[in-house]
């Protein structure tokens, strides 16, 4: 199956129109721009490329940036490792607050349709492989039992509130899963807190 590698603007904007909150994002060119996107808060710095799966991994994910002198150390940087995965492009992000992140995910199983994923994201995917897969449409009460399912439930949702958004975003991906004709849809992470919930990093393959 020939799929494609859906632009970050356009697949943020894919989400936006389902009113899930992707953090605030601009492709910016040189560390000036990054400056002025910050409006003297955190930024994030990443180079998005195709070729570039695991961003962290390989050092093209900067967070915390908070003055211009990091900024343009981070920019100069990205740019020489971004030229390893031409053509690429460096994006600015909004810093999410911290919180848990969690991923949330789309596929289009060739066996059993399209499926949505709820997971413990971050740093612990790995050592745990907590997560919990259902067909899609879902209802209220299929979220509820997702997030039921997962054994890492007190750590994602550690209140009524937390619990409510997660069940809002497991809705809408799921609504935004049945109306696409998408083979991948990868959110991961969302950083959730108890006053809401930011998506810092979008994968679509169509
Ligand atoms: P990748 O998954 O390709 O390594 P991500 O864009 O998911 O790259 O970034 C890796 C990690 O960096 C995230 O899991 C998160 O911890 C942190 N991060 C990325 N973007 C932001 C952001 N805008 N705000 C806060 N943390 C972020
Ligand atoms: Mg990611």
């Amino acid at each position: 199956m020939n799929m494609e590698l859906m632009e970050y603007g356009a697949a943020a904007k894919l989400v936006n129109s389902y009113k899930i909150n992707s953090i605030e994002s601009k492709y910016v060119k040189n560390a000036q721009e990054a400056l002025l996107f910050s409006k003297g808060k955190k930024i994030v710095l990443k180079v998005l490329s195709g070729k570039a799966l695991h961003k962290s991994k390989m050092g093209l994910v900067k967070v915390g940036l908070e003055n211009q002198k990091e900024m343009e150390a981070a920019f100069s940087d990205l740019s020489k490792k971004g030229k390893k995965f031409a053509p690429y492009k460096i994006i600015a992000q909004k810093m999410a607050p911290g919180g848990v992140e969690i991923i949330v995910g789309g596929r289009n199983d060739a066996q059993f349709g399209k499926m949505i994923l709820l997971g413990l994201g971050g740093i612990y995917v790995e050592t745990f492989r907590d997560f919990a897969l259902r067909a899609c449409p879902i209802t209220r009460f299929d979220a509820k039992s997702m997030i039921a399912q997962l054994k890492s439930k007190k750590v994602v949702t550690y209140n009524g509130k937390m619990e409510a958004q997660l069940e809002e975003l497991l809705l809408k991906t799921s609504k935004l899963l049945v109306a696409t004709k998408l083979e991948e849809l990868d959110l991961n992470p969302v950083i959730i807190r108890e006053d809401g919930y930011d998506v810092v990093d979008i994968r679509v393959l169509r």
